[in-house]
């Protein structure tokens, strides 16, 4: 049995009143212990408060559980880093650490496998095993930070997953990730991204912190070539995001990325390019070209660069602001889309 309250499913308050409610004191000591534990990785009672106050910090500890999933293999090209988590019943979950100017980005997972089964992704193709937790979304942070020892400055769910399917936890990790005390990320440096779950986008608008990022995965400017890519265009087409992202970009702090994995032949075309220039006109939104990345089964071939290039300047000639995303960490299938797929662990474990 593990003790009753674990910091990865309490913020600092929730964790200090739970304490208090249980000794009758010791509600700053644990404030101060959570502290501890999410700046530094320890519960060993570095602050001077703690000089006096041994047997309350293992007071304390007995009635904190600070287990959290296990890395199960983790692997390095230059240096991006991929590290999986074993979250139990044979599951891992992966996270991606990548380096930008501004610093690492951790791509993060929200779901073991996913539901939404788009067919150019490797993760889509292993069905959805299970939600993660909040808990086990948090840890993936503390374990960049404490464990890879890189702290993110930035958190992207692009990992595994589609996180408006598991809306709830993955809000409640958001709150745990940027409350005080915490892991203190800001909210303005968080990203969700979702495939067009245009019911939770709504959703999102009404309650979300308006400071967070969404980022929309597009990725065709017609609903023939969408449905053919992604199973949800056949519940909400190309219309009905369009209208909730209007009605996101209706607030004037919020813009979209608009994320479009070009794949040879299929969305590549520059008549591909202009139409997506049309679909996104009155949208307040950065374009992201992702070069699709090929998993195990080639079902797809990725773009030449000079597809790629072509179809960015026509983008760039109709104003807007283009970025074409790197292919860091293929040969460590860390890329986006190359997450999951059950043979890809058996071999993690074997080379870490
Ligand atoms: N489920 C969410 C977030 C995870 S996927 C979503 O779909 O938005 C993160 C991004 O990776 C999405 O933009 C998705 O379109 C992209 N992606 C998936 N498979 C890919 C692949 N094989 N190559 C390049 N990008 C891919
Ligand atoms: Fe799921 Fe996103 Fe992959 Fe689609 S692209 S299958 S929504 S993880």
């Amino acid at each position: 049995m593990h003790p009753p309250y674990s910091p990865f499913k309490l913020t600092q308050q929730e964790y200090a009143e739970a304490i208090f409610s249980k000794l009758g004191k010791g509600r700053e000591h644990a404030a101060l212990l959570y502290r501890e534990w999410f700046s530094h990785g320890t519960a060993d009672g570095l602050t001077p408060s703690f000089h006096n106050a041994e047997s309350l910090r293992q007071n304390i500890l007995a009635l904190t559980d600070l287990s959290l999933p296990p890395v199960s293999s983790s692997l390095v090209e230059g240096s991006t880093c991929k590290f999986l988590l074993d979250v139990g019943g044979g599951l891992t979950c992966e996270s991606v650490l990548l380096p930008m100017r501004s610093g690492w980005t951790l791509c993060l997972s929200s779901q073991v496998g996913c539901r939404m089964g788009c067919s150019f992704c490797e993760t889509g193709r292993m069905g959805l095993l299970r939600n993660l937790r909040a808990d086990e979304i948090v840890a993936q942070v503390w374990t960049a930070c404490h464990i890879m020892g890189k702290r993110p400055r930035n958190l992207v769910f692009m990992g595994m997953g589609e996180p408006f399917d598991n809306y709830d936890e993955v809000m409640r990790a958001v709150l745990l990730l940027t409350s005080s005390g915490g892991l203190k990320l800001y909210p303005r440096n968080i990203t969700l991204s979702t495939s067009g779950r245009v019911d939770a986008i709504y959703r999102f608008i009404e309650e979300g912190d308006p400071s967070l990022h969404l980022a929309v995965s597009v990725n065709a400017p017609t609903d023939a070539i969408r449905t053919k890519l992604m199973a949800v265009n056949r519940k909400f087409d190309l219309e009905a995001l369009y209208r909730a992202m209007q009605a996101y970009c209706a607030h004037p702090r919020r813009l979209i990325f608009a994320e479009y994995v070009l794949i040879r032949e299929i969305n590549d075309t520059p008549e591909c390019a202009a139409a997506l220039a049309n679909y996104l006109r009155g949208l307040r939104v950065k374009i992201n070209l992702i070069p699709y990345n090929p998993g195990r089964h080639l079902r797809y071939l990725p773009p030449t660069s000079a597809t790629v290039e072509a179809f960015a300047a026509i983008l760039r000639a109709e104003g807007y602001r283009v970025l074409v995303r790197g292919t860091k960490g293929q040969a460590i299938m860390a890329a986006c889309g190359q997450l999951g797929g059950r043979k890809e662990k058996v071999a993690f474990k074997s080379t870490s």
